[in-house]
């Protein structure tokens, strides 16, 4: 059945800047809950190998995620598996309201909500998900052992986890739109410098095809010359960016062109109350340091918010 529970700070999204808003807010000795639907990490979870967080030269996405969660819990914040659906204000309490039902009413409310996958919208896609169109190289790679395997784009995830798909395909055919990479250099000299990529430039997906079952191969459109080709790959992974998850608020929160949610430098959103943290929020880059210097931040304004409440009442 349905409940309503009442904790101090709300947090929704258990990605790292969520878990480490929920290790601040709970060594502060405040209730708190991190609200997840999928896997605490959130796109750590599902990421390769991590080697550009501090104090960490090479680790699973996974298990960093894990051990982020673990961390967190120690100190006493309880993590849910819940699916949040909405995100409102009711006088001074900030609450959230699950897929299940449940509602979780707080006094401050950290939306770490994170991006989703973009997707190309072409002929294929959404008929071949899962049979061969996958968002996840971790999740999905090493089902296609020893194939021809195409990523699309050409940002950090695009270039990265094509590297990494090389431990499983014979061949990693790195498809972009333009002849200049948005990669980092160091990620970008990582794929030239390995013989089993191939970049096909200026190039756009126009269909995804296969036998019905699965992906057999791809039409490309060269943008320069208009020119077709036709690319025989067992499997594409598309990695064109992502777009916040800013939609769950309920009330009129400020957002960018982008859908990013804006915030002030305490992380305090235009919904006095709600903070956010990590990939939701504008900012120039979207990168696990990032989101734990947020969900600090975060926290630590969202117990101000409660002290100031508390000081209030006792008035
Ligand atoms: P991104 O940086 O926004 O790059 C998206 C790429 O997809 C761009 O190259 C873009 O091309 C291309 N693209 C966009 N729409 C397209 C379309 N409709 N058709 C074909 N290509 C399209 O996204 P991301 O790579 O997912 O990275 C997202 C954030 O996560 C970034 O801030 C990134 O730094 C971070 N990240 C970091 C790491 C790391 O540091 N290890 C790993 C993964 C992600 P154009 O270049 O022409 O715009």
């Amino acid at each position: 059945m349905a409940e309503e529970k009442r904790y101090d700070i709300v947090i929704v999204g258990g990605g790292p800047g969520g878990l480490c808003a929920g290790l601040y807010a709970a060594r502060a000795t405040r209730k708190t809950v991190c609200l997840e639907k999928y896997l605490p990490g959130g796109q750590i979870a599902i990421t390769g190998d991590v080697e550009d967080y501090l104090g960490f030269e090479h680790i699973q996405g996974a298990e960093l995620g894990m051990k982020f969660a673990e961390h967190a819990k120690k100190f006493g914040l309880e993590i849910e598996m819940e699916e949040v659906v909405e995100v409102y204000c009711e006088g001074d309490d900030r609450l959230a309201r699950c897929a299940s039902g449940n509602i979780y009413r707080g006094k401050a409310l950290i939306l770490s909500t994170g991006g989703s996958p973009v997707y190309l919208n072409v002929p294929g896609e959404k008929e071949y998900s899962g049979k061969g169109v996958s968002y996840c190289a971790i999740c999905d790679g090493a089902f296609f052992k020893e194939q021809v395997i195409a990523v699309v784009g050409g940002g950090d995830a695009a270039v990265e986890e094509g590297s990494f798909l090389t431990r499983f395909g014979s061949r990693i055919y790195i498809v972009h739109r333009r002849d200049k990479l948005r990669a980092q250099k160091i990620i970008q000299k990582r794929a030239f410098d390995n013989p089993k990529i191939e970049f096909i430039w200026d190039s756009v997906v126009e269909s995804i095809n296969g036998d019905g079952k699965r992906v057999n191969h791809l039409v490309l459109k060269n943008v320069k010359t208009a020119k077709t080709s036709r690319l025989e790959v067992g499997a594409v992974f598309v990695y064109i960016g992502f777009r916040p998850n800013s939609d769950i608020v309920r009330e009129n929160i400020e957002r960018d062109e982008g859908g990013y949610v804006l915030t002030d430098s305490k992380m305090e959103t235009s919904i006095p109350g709600i903070f956010a943290c990590g990939d939701v929020r504008a900012q120039l880059v979207r990168q696990v340091t990032n989101a734990v210097g947020d969900g600090t931040t975060a926290a630590v304004a969202a117990e101000k918010r409660l002290e100031g409440l508390e000081d209030k009442l006792a008035q």
